[in-house]
């Protein structure tokens, strides 16, 4: 079991590590945004989380081709997670704001992520991937399932829509998150790496 855990660490030492967090934290802070590691059994993933998605009924649920009932099983996502070694949370405040606005931040919260997750890869990390909250907003209208996806590289599910409570694991690493919104919002993303 140790051998196995041990293959699936991409980093030799804690000095990586800490280099790492050091570097994405600048680019971080160039995009407005901070980042708080995770580590990755504190992710809790929920069956329950995905059927939020459902009731009430989401606007993405079926019209999404990234959001449920269009996602692998959330068993496979919580399997799935053992493949990655750390995770930082991608923490994105504001001010109270529209529903309109919500999207542009999403949008810009996207942007951000892709650049983390970018330079985590430029930097060797492989299997950095970046997940971002809420349904994708890169198109009026999401394409139908038979044809392509019209941004493939930059169109990503919602760590919700894979079963992540997202919201509990900000709450425990101190982020005053609240439902409904207080005086201040707090949009989040996932890189794991
Ligand atoms: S980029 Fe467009 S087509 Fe692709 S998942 Fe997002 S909304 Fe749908």
């Amino acid at each position: 079991m140790r051998g196995i855990k041990k293959l699936m660490q991409i980093w030799r030492t804690k000095k990586e590590r800490k280099q790492l967090y050091f570097t994405l934290k600048g680019k971080a802070k160039e995009n407005d945004v901070e980042l708080v590691p995770v580590k990755i059994k504190e992710i809790p993933v929920h069956e329950g989380v995905r059927l939020k998605c459902l009731v009430p009924q989401c606007e993405f649920y079926g019209a999404c081709r990234i959001c449920p009932p269009n996602l692998p099983p959330v068993s496979e996502i919580r399997a799935a997670l053992q493949y990655f070694s750390h995770g930082f949370l991608v923490v994105f405040r504001s001010a109270p704001i529209s529903y309109e606005e919500a999207s542009e931040v999403e949008i810009k919260l996207l942007e951000a992520v892709e650049q983390l997750e970018k330079l985590s890869w430029s930097l060797g990390y492989y299997r950095s991937m970046g997940l971002v909250v809420g349904g994708c907003k890169l198109c009026e209208q999401c394409a139908s399932l038979g044809e392509p996806c019209r941004h493939p590289y930059r169109a990503r599910p919602s760590p919700e829509g894979l079963g992540m409570d997202l919201t509990l694991l900000a709450r425990r690493k101190g982020i005053p998150l609240k439902w409904p919104p207080g005086e201040e919002v707090f949009f989040l993303g996932l890189l794991l790496i």
